[in-house]
């Protein structure tokens, strides 16, 4: 991206305020029997008008044709070349469910797996064990394995057969090949350092596979061996103060969205749970900040869930909420998704996701 090379040479710092909503997932498709998509369904007068006032288009979050996750899907959106710019599965899994990561740490994505005596996989994710199994299993392994060589051993449960794998100490390096054959009737791969510097974290890490199996062996579950995936360590990349010299804040319910915007240097609003609670602290913070990153969830989760009239819902509601903007001031609103999650396809997709543009000098176009 030529941007990176000139822009810190031309911003100028300035008052005016911009304001990005995120509705993760809002790209829909349409229904079945109406033939609408979630956003046509949807009653949302003070969207529309937005619409009208401003320039729409729609947006291909990483290339044509590519499914995103929301991790890079937003690194996109922050104006990241979400290409250049990979954040480990690891480390998402950790920011996704709130663990604090420095620079050192490596994270890793566990799965419980069934083995044999061989070592070999038969089931991949141990029968789908529960969420409540996991954590019991998950509060026994803490409670053995706390610290391998001087390096601490933090596990948490993410839900039913998954789970994270935090190291911290010093000198850790994540370049380590996978344990997981990816296929059953394989037995687990042997850990490699790809490069001389993960040595140490790798044979840290093949101590820990060993225990974690020797431990899972004496319980009564069809867990007995963690696949180590995704290892890595927090990105080096600019924040969003670097790179914009913009002073941004994150309002969002969830916590990989937290945790991604404070990987980007963002300061993070705590303790919004509804749409509601999040325009309050959008009006409360906004003589604080020059960028508002405002995210809503439940577009997406609900167009997982296939629930269609869910997700026009929670349109519906943006829209109620909506019109507390005219309160405050933004030069530049940008209203979009990270990707589409068409309720009709329960999950995401490669499908353009539509964008309104809008500042009191935008000229609109012919869309309304
Ligand atoms: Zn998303």
């Amino acid at each position: 991206m030529g941007y990176d090379k000139i822009l810190p040479e031309i911003i100028r710092k300035n008052d005016n305020k911009i304001l990005l909503v995120v509705l993760d997932g809002i790209g829909g498709f349409p229904h079945i029997i109406t033939g609408k998509t979630e956003l046509e369904t949807a009653k949302k007068p003070n969207l529309d008008r937005l619409a009208e006032e401003g320039t729409c288009g729609t947006l291909i979050p990483i290339l044509k044709g590519i499914t995103p996750g929301s991790g890079p899907g937003h690194v996109g959106l922050f104006g990241y070349d979400p290409i250049e710019t990979l954040i480990g599965r690891g480390t998402l899994e950790c920011l996704g469910i709130g663990i604090d990561l420095s620079k050192e740490d490596v994270a890793i994505r566990g799965n419980f797996a069934t083995i044999d005596e061989k070592n070999i996989v038969t089931d991949r994710r141990a029968g789908r064990i529960s969420t409540e199994e996991n954590m019991k299993l998950i509060s026994i392994l803490s409670e053995k394995i706390k610290e391998i060589s001087g390096v601490k051993i933090y596990l948490q449960t993410v839900k039913e057969h998954r789970c994270a794998i935090v190291l911290k100490g010093a000198g850790l390096y994540p370049h380590i090949t996978e344990n997981d054959p990816q296929k059953e009737g394989l037995p687990l791969k042997p850990l490699e350092a790809l490069n001389t510097n993960s040595e140490k974290t790798t044979l840290i890490l093949k101590e820990f596979e060993k225990q974690v199996i020797e431990v899972l062996k004496t319980l009564d579950t069809k867990a007995k061996a963690i696949l180590l995936r995704g290892i890595s360590q927090l990105p080096e990349i600019p924040t969003f103060e670097e790179k914009y010299k913009l002073n941004a804040v994150c309002i969002a319910a969830y916590p990989m969205y937290k945790g991604i915007s404070r990987l980007l240097g963002m300061d993070i609003a705590e303790g919004c749970e509804t749409v509601e609670d999040e325009f309050e602290m959008l009006l409360e913070l906004y003589s604080k900040y020059d960028f508002f990153f405002l995210h809503i969830k439940k577009t997406d989760s609900y167009g997982e869930d296939g629930n269609f009239q869910a997700k026009v819902k929670t349109i519906e509601d943006v829209d109620s909420k909506i019109w507390q903007l005219k309160k405050m001031k933004f030069e530049s609103l940008a209203i979009t998704g990270d990707h589409s999650t068409p309720s009709m396809l329960k999950g995401h997709s490669w499908h353009p996701v539509p964008l309104i543009l809008k500042s009191p000098n935008s000229i609109p176009d012919d869309i309304k």
